[in-house]
């Protein structure tokens, strides 16, 4: 009898767990294929759920850069390009250093996923770097050529050690500041390859800014309120991102269609909400 009753209790929660997984695959595909009509084009599949699979569609899209990339030629780069591309490169390192200490103190697993997002951004300027024949320095986790960014990262990181609000407040910050100077480095350049990677940058900005936001609300019931953006651009920031950035035990969705619209897609919704 007891026998029969656990047998009958194993089965049930067998049957919701396959349930769930079910759903959870069947979601992801509804909401890709949702996603790429709104791309404009046919190839906007994302999924969003889990830090191995932002990892792969990270990696899907540097590997479509390069395959853009190539098909650009080189153009004229100005001083100021130059410049921009330098300083990019360090910025996309301040995020990753930053959230890898982060995530190392808070155990908090968007700052993992964003964090390997962030390594991505960097390969994807390095592509430009090396098309240019530039050549950035090399530094280890924490330093940084640039006098500011040293002394940003320093502070980030000692405001981010003081609270889980703190720390994913500091990462919103970090996104705003992305995509204001990505914004101001866009408007800078005529050259289509630099554009193309400014613009993904973006995209992936716009989303990881939501999933910080997010998961500040989520874990500790705080409303974010942006300390560098106007109230406009930031509703626009926000508002640009159709990637779901879920908080928690979720990575953040990025589309990996064409580069241009990587982030547009929807990304699927991870199991913790269900
Ligand atoms: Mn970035
Ligand atoms: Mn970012």
């Amino acid at each position: 009898m007891l026998r029969n009753i656990l047998i009958g209790i194993f089965s049930a929660i067998l049957v919701v767990a396959i349930g769930t997984a079910a759903y959870n695959v069947i979601g992801a595909q509804a909401q890709g294929a949702v996603a790429a009509p709104l791309a404009g084009n046919g190839n906007g599949n994302s999924q969003g759920n889990g830090g191995a699979q932002a990892n792969l569609q990270s990696a899907t899209s540097t590997q479509e850069h390069a395959v853009e990339l190539a098909a650009i030629p080189v153009s004229e780069l100005s001083a100021e390009e130059a410049a921009g591309l330098l300083y990019m490169i360090e910025e996309e390192k301040l995020a990753r250093d930053v959230y890898n200490t982060l995530y190392a103190t808070w155990n908090i697993p968007t700052f993992q996923n964003i964090a390997a997002s962030e390594q991505m951004h960097m390969d994807s300027v390095k592509s430009l770097l090396d098309r240019y024949g530039l050549t950035a320095p090399a530094l280890a986790p924490g330093s940084f050529a640039d006098a500011s960014l040293q002394n940003l990262y320093t502070a980030l990181v000692a405001q981010g050690g003081q609270s889980t609000a703190d720390a994913l407040k500091v990462g919103a910050a970090i996104e705003e500041l992305d995509i204001l100077d990505l914004q101001t480095r866009l408007a800078a350049t005529d050259n289509a390859d630099i554009q193309m990677v400014y613009n993904s940058l973006l995209s992936g900005s716009n989303n990881h800014l939501k999933a910080f936001v997010t998961a500040l609300q989520n874990q500790t019931g705080e409303t974010y309120q942006p300390q560098y953006m106007t109230p406009e651009l930031y509703a626009a920031a926000l508002a640009a991102t159709q990637g779901n950035g879920n908080a928690g035990s979720n990575g953040t969705g990025q589309g990996t269609g064409r580069p241009e619209w990587a982030g547009v897609g929807r990304g699927g919704q991870g199991g913790g909400n269900h």
